[in-house]
Order: C-alpha cells, then sequence, then structure tokens
C-alpha cells in the first residue's frame, strides 16, 4: 500500500502550534478543544495569567476543564495528528466500500453463464494454462472491472479484466 502524506487542515496545523508554542500534552490540547478555546487567543490568556500572577496557561486548561466537566481527563487523547488521520481513513475506507460495491453490482448484472465462462478462461502464469479463478474480489477500473482471485490449480494470484462490463 501506497503511504499518503497527510496534509494539515489550517485548523489542525493551529493546534499542533499552540502545542509545541505553550508545552501543551495531547490532553491539554483536546481539553482546550473540548472547553471549545480558541488557540488564536492563547497569546492574550497567557499574557494575562502572567499578569495577574497565576499558574500558566497549561494549568489552566486542567483547573477549566476540571471545572466545566468534572474530570481530570478527556476520554480521547490521542493526538490531533492521529484524530484526523483515523478520520480520514475512516472516510477512505467508506470510500472503497461503495466502490466495491458498485463493483459487486456490475458483476452481478452480467448474465450468469457468461460469468461462468469468464471465471473458467483466467490464464494462470504459473500453471502457464488457463484456470478457474475462485475466491474473488471485484472493483471498478474506469468502465471496466477487474477480477482479482486466485487460481484454483495452484493458489497463484490471478486476475482479469473486462472491459465495459
Ligand atoms: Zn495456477
Amino acid at each position: 500500500m501506497k503511504k499518503k502524506r497527510v496534509v494539515f487542515p489550517e485548523t489542525v496545523k493551529e493546534w499542533i502550534d499552540a502545542r509545541s508554542t505553550y508545552k501543551l500534552t495531547h490532553a491539554q490540547v483536546e481539553m482546550a478543544r473540548e472547553l471549545g478555546l480558541d488557540p488564536k487567543k492563547f497569546e492574550g490568556i497567557a499574557a494575562h495569567l502572567l499578569e495577574q500572577a497565576k499558574p500558566p496557561l497549561p494549568a489552566f486548561i486542567e483547573a477549566s476543564y476540571r471545572e466545566r466537566f468534572g474530570k481530570n481527563r478527556p476520554d480521547d487523547i490521542r493526538s490531533v495528528e492521529l484524530k484526523l488521520k483515523a478520520e480520514l481513513a475512516q472516510k477512505e475506507q467508506k470510500r472503497t466500500l461503495k466502490s466495491l460495491g458498485k463493483a459487486a453490482a456490475k458483476w452481478e448484472a452480467i448474465p450468469e453463464t457468461v460469468r461462468a465462462t469468464l471465471l473458467e478462461s483466467v490464464w494462470c502464469s504459473t500453471c502457464m494454462k488457463t484456470t478457474t479463478i475462485t475466491d474473488i474480489e471485484c472493483q471498478t477500473i474506469n468502465s471496466g472491472l477487474l477480477l482479482n482471485g486466485k487460481c484454483t490449480t495452484c493458489g497463484s494470484t490471478v486476475g482479469r479484466y473486462i472491459e465495459e462490463a
């Protein structure tokens, strides 16, 4: 699988910057997010706390969190980056499932006799002959359908592309 670089949206970047500027932990960042604090205002808050000789920003966030939610830690203390990646992965999975569903529907739309013939006439480069494919998975590629599966004789991975399915 290809690894994609995640480009962080501006809103996530702001939290990453605030985290390093004010030495916040992932949990403190999550607390601040749940409190609805705006990282753009941290500079003002930090200055105000300093002026009042109060504990610094991280302590302020923790105290506000305890006061508002009555607990010391949020449930989800993963980093904002991880949360974003998990969110993107979930979206990607949904997209894949949708495309697999479309491919399956295309495959089912082919008359059964034709499907049987297609399954029995797949070239296996290990057996060096035409074989029957099993354990198939189909996916749509452009206007066609790609079948991936195994050779019933030797178990090698075989595939077949059906144009204009
Ligand atoms: Zn084979």
